[in-house]
């Protein structure tokens, strides 16, 4: 059993700081916003994440996991203490390393002993040492960094953290691996051992190399719309080689979410500052931007204009299993059908707080998906939710003004759709009109 505490109570936070706990350690999360502190303290979940809040309930019930904004206590009280903070894209596109810079400098502040500080937060190469000198800055007591990025994925973050594919661990203690690497004993065999900055590296390459993969079917799917082939094929026959592999082959509306655009970003500064011009990552990130203008588009050219046209927006989460809509398509793509004069009815089952907080009232939101179709001019998916996959098509042509289906997630049949009578555009496939 370790003593763990865990500065920062998001996503990744809560669920490696639970999942933690699960495993018999004695956890404390803590975090500056009161808000978030009080409502765990209450059993409420902050986020929507599958198994989460049971798995919270269990361990406080336990008595191994305990959630307080008092953060100078838990770092005291901790062998290890874990940084899990956010690192927004800072508006040059760098990683903004405020949040941990202050995170180093309260664990400085309150180091009482020695202990191991780990950063799971994504962070550039150099961040190790830079929180290195932080904590000296404050303190003489010994201590050591160790990183290491955390890889669970957004709406089966549990599962992902409970089984992981690999525990990246990077440190130039061997008393701080042997410990970390016990740490991950229940959740993999698979370790890498390596240095504080190949560990940091190795996050950013693992999420360019994803949206990279993403860029490419989406660069792949533009160009079989105009010679008439089908993506979903191409993806299909591709994957199945091994050495390529199937996930993230799906063409779509492009890629969101809190990492992927921040982290692509952010690897493209990294490789600035060592003086390398990573050309290949500029292009991923304009693809991804270039593919979320192209579902305005085919709205457009469905529809002929946008302006006094209401359009039923399917999805406002950047993936389904998620509340989370920090850089999801739909947040990009509203405003813009809004400034073209359209009117945004937005579904989505989870997402819909979240959203009305960074879009405020730009459209109405709806949880019922049959509510935001009615009377509409045309349907845009943008989340491939089970809810949107199993929607009543007869249905939806009934209840539409007009049948028209732009899919940003290429969820239907061409064929039972051209049987419906809809027009839809689709992304890679041919068109039906
Ligand atoms: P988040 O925004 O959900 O949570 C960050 C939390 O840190 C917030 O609750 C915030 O209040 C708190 N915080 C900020 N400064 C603090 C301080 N000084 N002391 C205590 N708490 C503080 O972010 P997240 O999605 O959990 O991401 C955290 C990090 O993990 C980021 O670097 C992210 O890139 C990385 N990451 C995220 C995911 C993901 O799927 N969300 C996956 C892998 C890695």
């Amino acid at each position: 059993m370790k003593k763990i505490a865990v500065i920062g109570t998001g996503y990744v936070g809560l669920v490696s700081g639970t999942c933690f706990a699960e495993s018999g350690n004695n956890v404390i999360c803590c975090d500056v916003d009161d808000n978030k502190i009080t409502q765990l303290s209450k059993g409420e979940m902050p986020i929507y994440e599958p198994g989460l809040e049971e798995l919270v309930m269990k361990n406080t019930r336990e008595n191994r996991l305990a959630f307080t904004t008092n953060i100078p206590q838990a770092i005291s009280q901790a062998d290890i203490v874990y940084i899990a903070v956010g690192t927004p894209m800072a508006v040059t596109g760098e990683a903004d390393l405020m949040y941990v810079r202050q995170a180093a400098k309260t664990i400085g502040q309150n180091l009482n002993g020695y202990k191991i500080i780990v950063t799971k937060s994504t962070v550039p190469v150099g961040t190790g040492k830079l929180i290195s000198a932080i904590i000296r800055e404050q303190t003489k007591i010994p201590f050591d960094i160790v990183s290491n990025p955390e890889f669970l994925r957004e709406g089966r973050a549990i599962e992902d953290s409970m089984n992981m594919e690999r525990a990246v661990i990077g440190t130039a203690s061997s008393k701080a691996f042997e410990l970390i690497a016990e740490l991950h004993k229940p959740f993999t065999s698979k370790i890498v051992k390596t240095t504080v900055e190949t560990a940091e590296l190795i996050k950013y390459a693992a999420n360019a190399f994803l949206s990279t993969k993403i860029s490419f079917i989406n660069d792949i799917a533009n160009i079989c719309e105009r010679v008439d082939a089908d993506v979903t094929k191409v993806s299909e026959a591709i994957g199945l080689d091994s050495r390529i592999g199937g996930q993230f082959l799906q063409a779509g509306a492009g890629f969101g979410g809190s990492c992927f655009p921040k982290d692509t970003a952010a690897l493209l500064h990294i490789a600035k500052d060592a003086g390398y011009d990573f050309k290949l990552i500029q292009a991923v990130m304009e693809t991804n931007e270039t593919q979320r203008l192209l579902m305005v588009e085919k709205l457009t050219s469905a529809l002929g204009t946008l302006k006094g046209k209401t359009i039923a927006v399917l999805g406002l989460a950047f993936k389904p299993g998620t509340d989370d809509v920090r850089s999801s398509p739909a947040l990009d793509i509203i405003p813009q059908l809004v400034d073209r004069g359209a009117n945004v009815m937005a579904y989505d089952p989870v997402a819909i707080e979240e959203a009305k907080r960074r879009l405020g009232y730009k459209c109405t939101y709806t949880d019922d998906i049959y509510q935001a179709i009615e009377g509409t001019n045309a349907c845009l998916i943008l989340t491939d939710w089970e809810e949107v996959k199993q929607i009543d098509l007869a249905k939806v042509k009934g209840i539409s003004r007009q049948p028209v289906i732009v899919d940003g997630r290429n969820l239907f049949e061409i064929e039972a759709m051209r049987q419906l009578g809809f027009t839809y555009l689709s992304v890679g496939r041919p068109a039906v009109h």
